[in-house]
């Protein structure tokens, strides 16, 4: 692998040009190509965020019968690893080790393809993903080279790199387009396997994007009066899923990121839907949208509306929300948050979200900027705190940094996961949802203030830590010491 870059070179602090040049320079571009315009970068660079790769590696563990190996630095491997299992995974992670020589001498293109082969045993696994990080794909370890299936396993390999994917979010959409890809393509050389709790009577909606597990149930009831059902959500659980995905008659990117299973969906000539079910006025153009979409009479669309908004009425009015609130996150469902906010009678001002500008969030961009609300997309910690700090909102909903300078501040704070992995967004349930959170963070406003004037000038600045009363002083350069040295020295002890 010409041009390989070593285990300990690159990586996050390594610079994303050099990487860039690396990977392309080994036969990358192709890649980079694609990643590049399916995850579009600016106002700035790259949002701060966990590395990327793992959100492919969390899609990968969540799904039944696949196997997932990381090939990467031993650094990079260990951080994913603790961090999935942190996160929940029961399952082994398989990795790759790599040095110097077996990445100069292209062994460790051999070391993937035996632990492929070790790995794709047919009783136990559908598939087999392989992850290649950064220095793997800066140095053109060829993935697209592994076997396509072994003994019925399907092999799934993909570049995740730091340098071409900007955030964990968009890297779960690499996976889930390479495999509903492989799974079209097998679709259309044959009969595949019926998908588990397969609808053949109604036409379905497939959801796109990782949902708290009460939303699709709520979504299926939204849908009922429509004569629609649901079709298994991407990413899926277990690959016959993706087939049931596929089937759908509508995709419905509710997280507007996925622009690679998008443009499989399109390819599988199914029509896709933006925004979401999300509050009074977002559930009756959702519903409108799916039901144009798949070809539902406007009778029937009107009585799925009729049955889904005045409960969705009365849990806004039964759960009003008084509070200015600044939204931030990088989960891709900051706008939706907001817009459910709004309606609840929240002050809104800043919503910053690390996702990009997509066409599936235009009609959530478009309702809150008609409301005033700012919309920063690929919004940088800076940019967030900024607007925190010029807002002074009752309730920051941000990233971890984010709300650790809130409490600092004194402002009360939620981390934005927290709040929506945890509790349901759409429809009637997650109309009611929201307010109960906010009304328990806000009350604790007064407390916050007292905390700060109470430690008001500890664990500050130069003062941070235990036992430092005193601000270090920093020692002189050594050249400036040593000639502070010699001129106190007296005039004979100089020769002079
Ligand atoms: S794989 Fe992730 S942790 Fe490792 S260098 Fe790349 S971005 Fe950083």
């Amino acid at each position: 692998m010409d041009g390989a870059i070593g285990p300990d070179q690159g990586g996050c602090h390594g610079g994303r040009e050099t990487m860039q040049q690396a990977a392309r320079a080994a036969g990358k571009s192709v890649v980079l190509d694609q990643l590049m315009a399916d995850y579009p970068r600016g106002p700035h660079d790259q949002p701060q965020s966990m590395c990327p790769a793992f959100g492919s590696l969390r899609v990968g563990l969540r799904m039944r019968r696949t196997a997932t190996i990381l090939c990467g630095s031993a650094c990079c491997v260990y951080g994913l690893t603790f961090t999935s299992h942190f996160y929940g995974a029961k399952r082994t992670v398989g990795y790759v080790p790599f040095n110097s020589e077996t990445l100069v001498r292209g062994q460790i293109y051999e070391d993937i393809r035996d632990a492929v082969f070790e790995a794709a045993k047919p009783d136990n696994c559908d598939a087999v993903v392989v992850i290649n990080l950064c220095v793997p794909t800066a140095s053109g370890v060829p993935l697209d080279r592994l076997p396509k299936i072994i003994v019925g396993v399907r092999i799934i390999g993909i570049d995740v790199p730091g340098f071409g994917v900007p955030t964990h979010a968009e890297a779960k959409d690499v996976l889930a387009a390479a495999m509903l890809r492989f799974a079209r393509e097998e679709a259309l050389q044959g009969p595949v396997a019926r998908p588990t709790n397969l609808i053949a009577d109604r036409p379905t909606v497939s959801l796109i994007g990782e949902l708290f597990p009460v939303d699709p149930v709520g979504v299926g009831q939204l849908l009922e009066p429509m004569g629609l059902a649901l079709a298994p959500s991407i990413p899926g659980r277990e690959w016959r899923d993706l087939y049931g995905a596929l089937g759908c008659a509508v995709a419905a990117a509710v997280h507007p990121f996925y622009t690679g299973a998008v443009r499989e969906f399109r390819a599988a000539g199914r029509p896709v839907v933006g925004s979401a079910p999300v509050g009074l006025e977002g559930t009756a153009a959702w519903l409108e949208a799916i039901g144009a979409a798949a070809g539902v009479t406007p009778s029937a669309i009107d009585a799925a509306k009729a049955r889904a908004l005045p409960a969705i009425r009365a849990a806004l009015q039964a759960n009003p929300i008084d509070a200015r609130i600044t939204i931030s996150g990088y989960e891709g469902s900051e706008l939706l948050v907001a817009r459910l906010l709004i309606e609840a009678g929240a002050d809104v001002p800043y919503v910053g979200t690390a996702l990009p500008r997509t066409e599936w969030s235009e009609a959530d961009r478009a309702w809150l900027q008609a409301r005033g609300v700012h919309v920063q997309y690929r919004a940088s910690l800076e940019q967030d705190m900024a607007a925190m700090a010029d807002v002074r909102p009752d309730l920051a909903v941000g990233t971890t940094p984010l709300v650790q300078k809130a409490k600092a501040m004194g402002i009360p704070a939620l981390y934005f996961t927290n709040m929506v992995s945890a509790r349901p967004l759409f429809g009637p349930a997650g109309a009611g949802a929201l307010a109960a959170i906010v009304a328990a963070q806000t009350r604790g406003r007064e407390r916050f203030s007292r905390m700060v004037s109470f430690f008001e000038g500890v664990g500050t600045g130069d003062t941070a830590g235990y036992g430092w009363t005193e601000i270090p002083r920093a020692p002189a350069p050594k050249l400036a010491k040593a000639a502070a040295k010699a001129s106190d020295l007296p005039a004979e002890a100089m020769g002079s």
